[in-house]
């Protein structure tokens, strides 16, 4: 490679590029046959309630399971179906599916959603939440929409009204990824939101960087200030977990509490609200 590379880089990186486009087409069309033959599954990964240990709820994330290349996971077709628009049929499938799994719960664990940026220009949103809701039976109390920030940046007014529209029926609106990208505190006083998900880049510096500390127990002052929960997101040792605790976070995430998994191993042994951490 490096031979042909000191010969001439421009034929190898015109190679790779149409290499890399062919591989790209071949994923579009591998994913839209994906969607229309429901090639998907969701894996559910338990969130904890800090000071009790108790298993409160479980974040759907949604996984490719690939006729030939196996499961793939989401970072590597949701950028993908954004950009082609198959985000919004996918994204109504994660709906309906997430809703009915945690209808079937012989609890009443809450259960997480992500949408898309993409997903919320969609003026029939409202109405595809509302169906997953009625159709599957869940009460709209225990379903919680995650979203970005970036949503934000956009169409705000909209975006604004159309948050408080879920808010109205009972669904608990998520601020994901907090601390990445274009985070603005400004958003958080802005916005409806009833809890922050702290992202994992935070907690896994919480022990090497003294600045992580300051910076969690900051967003948990301000949010208490404004009468939301935090979640830290990617707890993958007790020693985390403990100085999270002693933060004053709410609700914890992460390996340490439990992998995503495919919803047989979640149930028969149901999210009971009161199982505990060992048994994660
Ligand atoms: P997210 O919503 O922030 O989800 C958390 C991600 O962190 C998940 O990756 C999860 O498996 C991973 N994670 C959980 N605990 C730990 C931990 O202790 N350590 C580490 N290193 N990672 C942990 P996953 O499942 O690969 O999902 C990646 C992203 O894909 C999600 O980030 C979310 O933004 C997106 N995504 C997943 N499912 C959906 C979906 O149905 N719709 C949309 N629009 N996006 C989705
Ligand atoms: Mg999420
Ligand atoms: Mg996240
Ligand atoms: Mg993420």
């Amino acid at each position: 490679r490096s031979k042909a590379a000191g010969r001439n880089c421009f034929t190898i990186y015109d190679e790779a590029m149409s290499a890399e486009l062919e591989a790209r087409n071949m994923l579009e069309g591998d994913l839209r046959d994906a969607i229309a033959r429901c090639q998907f599954e969701l894996h559910y990964q338990p969130f904890v309630d800090v000071a009790s240990g108790q298993r409160c709820g479980f974040e759907a994330l949604v996984r490719w399971r690939h006729p030939t290349r196996g499961l793939i996971p989401p970072d590597q077709f949701i950028p993908l179906a954004e950009e082609t628009g198959l985000i919004v049929a996918l994204g109504e499938w994660v709906l309906r599916r997430a809703c009915e799994d945690a209808a079937s719960w012989p609890s009443d664990a809450r259960v997480a959603v992500n949408l898309s940026p993409v997903q919320f220009k969609e003026a029939e949103l409202f109405d595809v939440i509302c169906a997953a809701l009625g159709d599957s039976g869940l009460p709209p109390e225990r379903l919680e929409i995650e979203i970005t920030e970036s949503v934000l940046l956009e169409r705000g007014i909209e975006n604004h009204a159309f948050m408080e529209r879920l808010k109205s029926i009972g669904i608990e609106l998520a601020l994901d990824d907090f601390g990445t990208g274009y985070s603005s505190l400004s958003y958080l006083t802005a916005f409806p939101f009833d809890k922050i998900k702290i992202d994992k880049s935070f907690i896994s510096n919480l022990s090497h960087r003294p600045h992580s500390s300051a910076i969690i127990s900051s967003i948990v002052t301000l949010a208490r200030g404004l009468d939301m929960s935090v979640t830290a997101e990617g707890v993958e040792t007790s020693e985390q977990f403990e100085r999270l605790k002693g933060l004053g976070v709410n609700f914890a995430q992460g390996y340490l509490l439990g992998r995503p998994q495919p919803i047989e191993r979640i149930a028969p042994e149901p999210p009971v609200a009161g199982s505990r951490l060992d048994a994660a």
